[in-house]
């Protein structure tokens, strides 16, 4: 696709063609260009170059043609203006708190948040005199109650792991908005293929691109999209700190974000079909997916959400007894914590993601023994539910 062309292209057709720029070698797929550092022609170039007088790469911490590609292909998904790669998704979140958090300011952030976001903020960022208050993802008043003057950023994941929650995009940037703070929106679950955040008001977007984007559980990485001005930034932290995103993984995201859409429909169908056999499963239950008309955050999730995404969190009867059954059960099944693979992947939280909460607040988060989760991967949907009755049947 040429700079020059100003056709307006659909997701399908950006996610095959955006941002690799062919050499003079002609290739066909996007190179890898796994180098540390770039020559300059001259002691002139190079100092243009140093000193941002000419765009140029100079060193892989700084720039890389493949990292930037994946960069500028997964910004116009999202219909942003930039992205900034990082080594995790985690590494993509320490950055935005780096970047717009200073000693005195307040951040309120969803208590249905990666765990690993939640320690980040409490052990962390609150040692450099930033202070936290978490709330219900879907308890509006709570959001407006817990803005304080000093709140610089709002936080959210959307829909939440593992209950499946839905946070209200467009209402929580109003109420960010209106005390002159950032939103951030974690969009992993998602991806753009399904939910584009800045549509309903966020600011900034972040991403495990460990998750769907890769697709085949391979690589760690990250991102952070928004607009150039916020990214500005965002791009100060990550060049200096270093946790940049190596060019071979963001080769593999690249590649992931060609196939992204389908895979994204794939996974969506199969775990509608899991969620209604198990919703009539007399073994289950409660399952927690917003693609089922009975669950709080369907109408929301269909407003904000063009597909209600792969993973499925059920409880099943006899607590840590059945849901253990039904785990040791699978024969195919993977028992790992990744998601958003080809392979469908099962999880007990209570005893491995949500294992560290006390029994209070594991209660008080949904966490019950019973429950367990899915990451519906892309084999055959009457084999994966074959392998979840098996244990079912046993309780
Ligand atoms: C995995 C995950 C993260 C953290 O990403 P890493 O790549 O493991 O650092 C953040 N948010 C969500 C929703 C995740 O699933």
């Amino acid at each position: 696709m040429s700079q020059q062309d100003d056709i307006e292209y659909q997701l399908d057709t950006l996610a095959i063609r955006t941002g690799h720029t062919r050499t003079f070698e002609g290739e066909h797929s996007e190179p890898i260009f796994l180098t540390s550092s770039f020559v300059c022609e001259s002691a002139a170039d190079a100092a243009a170059k140093f000193s941002g007088q000419i765009e140029g790469n100079t060193y892989s911490r700084y720039t890389n043609p493949t990292v930037q590609a994946f960069e500028k292909r997964l910004a116009v998904l999202d219909g942003a203006e930039a992205a900034v790669a990082t080594s995790s998704g985690m590494a993509g979140v320490h950055a935005i708190t780096l970047a717009y958090l200073k000693a005195g300011d307040h951040v309120v952030c969803s208590r249905a948040v990666f765990g690993s976001i939640i320690s980040l903020f409490e052990k962390y960022v609150i040692k450099f005199g930033v202070e936290v208050t978490f709330v219900d993802l879907e308890d509006l008043d709570g959001w407006k109650k817990a803005v304080r003057p000093n709140t610089r950023l709002l936080f959210i994941e959307t829909p939440s792991n593992p209950l499946a929650q839905v946070g209200d995009i467009q209402a929580i940037a109003d109420i960010a908005h209106a005390q002159g703070a950032l939103f951030a929106v974690d969009n992993t679950f998602c991806t753009p293929v399904l939910q584009q955040p800045l549509k309903f008001g966020a600011d900034l977007i972040v991403y495990s691109s460990t998750k769907y984007i890769d697709g085949q559980g391979r690589a760690l990485g990250g991102a952070v999209v928004g607009s150039a001005k916020l990214m500005e930034e965002i791009t100060g932290v990550i060049r200096t700190l270093g946790n940049s995103l190596s060019p071979f993984n963001a080769w593999i995201f690249l590649k992931g974000l060609e196939t992204l859409s389908l895979r994204m429909k794939a996974h969506c169908a199969s775990a509608q079909k899991l969620a209604e056999w198990l919703d009539a499963h007399p073994k289950v239950e409660k399952v927690y997916y917003a693609g089922l008309p009975n669950h709080a955050g369907h109408e929301l999730a269909k407003k904000q959400q063009s597909g209600f995404g792969g993973v499925v969190s059920f409880v099943v009867k006899g607590e840590r007894e059945g849901a253990w059954t039904v785990i040791d059960n699978t024969r195919f099944l993977s028992i790992t914590s990744n998601l958003g693979d080809v392979k469908s992947t099962i999880t007990h939280p209570a005893t491995t993601s949500h294992g560290r909460m006390s029994a209070e607040a594991k209660q008080a988060a949904g966490i019950s023994e019973g429950l367990i989760r899915v990451s519906v991967g892309l084999e055959d949907i009457d084999d994966i539910i074959r392998d979840i009755s098996r244990g079912l049947d046993l309780i």
